[in-house]
């Protein structure tokens, strides 16, 4: 505060260049949200009217709304059952002449083989995207995700892993003009010399909050980690009880969330409240079951299927082994008695 500089400073600076160095990118841009850096990243990649851009309808609505306040046309291809990440298959289908873009989210910080999606993308000239708001961390075959597209987004919302204390989210790439083009739409288009060279916006990481996420991302492996390992336990308790959300094999998650699937999500979500413990159902509706989409008759049955199975646990760093003991408990002894 006594610097008196809150925006584009040296804190902001910092952050980018510490999280540069974590990822193992050459350039992160911090903006204002995740749905900032998913708006401005589209536009930088010069997405606008006729241009499809396929992506799932298994993740937060921002996702999807992006594409729609970018100008372009979101085309939402199904899941797959065991990751309810985007399905390459459904993808390939779904590509048109005008298809641009494939826009992949790793859900709940699991991700598919993105190295197949690489190369669908190489194969027919499309720009990957990757919605990394979930997945800070993760890896795939030792490498971080976020790394592998032209350009990806992360969120550092108060609820994800690392989380900033208000809204703040980065854009990263490889890609040297695509970075300077998102240092343009961050600011006014005002380059170097003062001068208003495009349409812009306005999208900041201000210098509070970058200062702040400087010095969590010092902690997140930490954090990530205690996440793996209340994974690997709950792994181990339900192994033969219900199917369990994970990666391909070749991800390692940092678990955002923590997902099984089971037919009886309702009552087990029900008895778990109704003993002091918090679940949550992401994503009861697929987007293409929000009233955004009335009129449209999409049929996606494996993300609406896992829809009404879909029960996230407990996962945060902070909680005990006694406190997970009870969770793992209380799931047996329910699944016990629901045979
Ligand atoms: C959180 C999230 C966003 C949006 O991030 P905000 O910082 O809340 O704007 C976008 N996509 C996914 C997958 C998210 O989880």
């Amino acid at each position: 505060m006594d610097s008196g500089r809150f925006l584009l400073g040296p804190e902001l600076a910092g952050f980018e260049s510490e999280l540069e160095k974590y990822l193992g990118i050459d350039y992160v841009l911090g903006v204002n949200s995740g749905t900032d850096a998913l708006i401005l990243s589209l536009k930088a990649l010069g997405l606008g009217p006729n241009d499809e851009v396929i992506t799932t309808p298994f993740t937060f609505f921002a996702t999807v709304e992006a594409i729609v306040q970018a100008g372009a046309k979101p085309i939402l291809a199904d899941i797959e059952p065991d990751t309810l990440c985007l399905s390459l298959s459904a993808c390939e289908t779904a590509i048109t002449e005008h298809t641009k873009a494939i826009l992949l989210v790793h859900v709940f910080g699991n991700c598919t083989d993105i190295e197949r999606f690489v190369k669908l993308c190489q194969k027919h000239n499309l720009f990957l995207i990757e919605d990394t708001c979930q997945a800070i961390g993760s890896t795939w075959k030792g490498k971080k995700l976020g790394t592998f597209g032209h350009i990806s987004t992360f969120s550092f919302y108060p609820t994800k892993n690392l989380a900033a204390l208000g809204d703040a989210g980065a854009i990263a790439t490889t890609d040297p003009d695509i970075a300077d083009r998102i240092k343009l739409l961050r600011n006014h288009g005002i380059n170097p010399q003062g001068r208003h060279t495009l349409w812009g916006y306005k999208s900041l990481l201000d210098e509070i909050q970058a200062a702040f996420l400087k010095t969590k991302l010092k902690r997140l492996d930490i954090e990530n980690a205690r996440r793996r390992k209340l994974a690997g336990r709950y792994d181990n308790a339900f192994e033969n009880i219900v199917q369990i959300v994970q990666g391909q094999k070749g991800c390692k998650s940092t678990y955002h969330q923590y997902a099984i699937l089971t037919p009886k999500r309702n009552e087990l979500c029900s008895f778990l409240a109704e003993n002091g413990v918090e679940t949550g159902r992401y994503y009861e509706n697929p987007i293409h079951r929000e009233p955004v989409f009335a009129g449209t008759n999409l049929r996606l049955p494996v993300a609406e299927k896992a829809s009404q199975a879909i029960l996230t646990l407990p996962i945060r760093p902070s909680l005990t082994d006694s406190e997970q003991e009870r969770v793992i408990s209380l799931i047996r002894g329910f699944f016990e008695h629901h045979d």
